[in-house]
């Protein structure tokens, strides 16, 4: 079966009726690039930044470090487009031994992701900077994880605008990128003309938005059975945006588990998803399904299972 799906590598991802579909890996390290180029990635849909970040014993890397590094990845990935997505640290990954003492009672409810980045802007302009920098490098795209606020969007841009005044100050070259956002918060989803008014495209955090909207920790085995991606308020969240973004022609992907699971691929070609972020070790299976796939028919069918109680028994689960 391996084998047979290792022929897969070149094949472009069509589906039958010709719509062309973006298989796109999920990396931690720049390292991960030739992994990635290897499964047949037509790029990296997210870079989880925050893997520079963990474990460095309370010295965090600098900027020319950080450049170095989205450089690295950005280079090995031989002129394909990059996601980076910035820090994403606390709850399930905290960034060392101290955050992981101060735990909170509900870190996944506490001070994460984009959070983290505002209330310490002076880290977070270094990041911005690095990432500016290695733009210059080839395609870049920033991608902000959790945000819920418009506040929250508009620091966030004008801190991007101020690092790129810092850069023109001292001389620095850096590149053009298209910023976008995770849609991993229900409010989010909620208040996608907000979120489409201020970014270039939508990135849906499938691991998130399901622990958010069903209050079920994801890291909480006692209530594993209970995190369902086929909820029907999930895949309500998860239709709206696609639908949304598509509706205006702004670029939407998945870069959840969801993703990377064959027995979802089907159901989110046929809510007009066309970019999947998922493990490198997974992209070749997916393909096999998108190859398999009419969308035809797969669109009436995914209204039905929008519309079920139980959506998962349309899907033979
Ligand atoms: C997600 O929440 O779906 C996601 C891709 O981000 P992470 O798993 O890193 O939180
Ligand atoms: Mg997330």
């Amino acid at each position: 079966e391996r084998g047979r799906l290792a022929r897969l590598r070149h094949t472009p991802a069509v589906t039958i009726d010709g719509h062309k579909v973006e298989l796109l890996a999920n990396i931690e390290m720049p390292e991960d690039a030739p992994t990635a180029l290897e499964a047949g990635a037509v790029g990296v849909g997210l870079f989880r930044s925050e893997f520079l970040f963990m474990n460095r014993r309370g010295r965090l890397p600098d900027e020319d470090e950080q450049y170095e590094a989205y450089r690295r990845a950005v280079e090995g990935m031989q002129g394909l487009p990059v996601t980076i997505r910035t820090i994403d640290v606390g709850a399930d990954k905290p960034l060392d031994d101290v955050q992981r003492e101060e735990a909170h009672l509900n870190p996944a409810l506490g001070l994460r992701a984009i959070r983290w980045s505002l209330a310490d802007p002076a880290m977070f302009l270094t990041q911005l900077r690095a990432v500016l920098r290695a733009a210059a490098y080839g395609k870049v795209n920033l991608l902000i994880p959790m945000l819920a606020h418009a506040s929250e969007i508009r620091q966030t841009l004008s801190l991007l605008d101020f690092a790129r005044a810092e850069l023109d100050n001292r001389g620095v070259a850096y590149g053009p990128m298209q910023v976008g956002a995770m849609i991993e918060i229900p409010a989010a989803a909620l208040s996608l003309r907000t979120f489409l008014r201020y970014f270039d495209f939508l990135s849906i955090g499938t691991n998130d938005l399901i622990q958010y909207t069903l209050a079920i920790d994801r890291a909480d085995e006692s209530v594993a059975h209970l995190y369902d991606p086929l909820h029907p308020a999930v895949l309500q969240l998860v239709a709206q945006t696609i639908a949304e973004c598509n509706a205006q022609g702004k670029g939407v992907s998945v870069c959840g588990e969801m993703a990377g699971d064959i027995s979802f691929t089907r159901l989110l070609l046929g809510l007009g998803l066309r970019t999947f972020s998922m493990h490198p070790a997974q992209i070749l299976a997916v393909k096999q399904e998108v190859l398999r796939a009419d969308t035809r028919r797969l669109e009436g069918w995914a209204k039905e299972v929008l519309a079920s109680e139980e959506p998962g028994k349309l899907l033979g689960q």
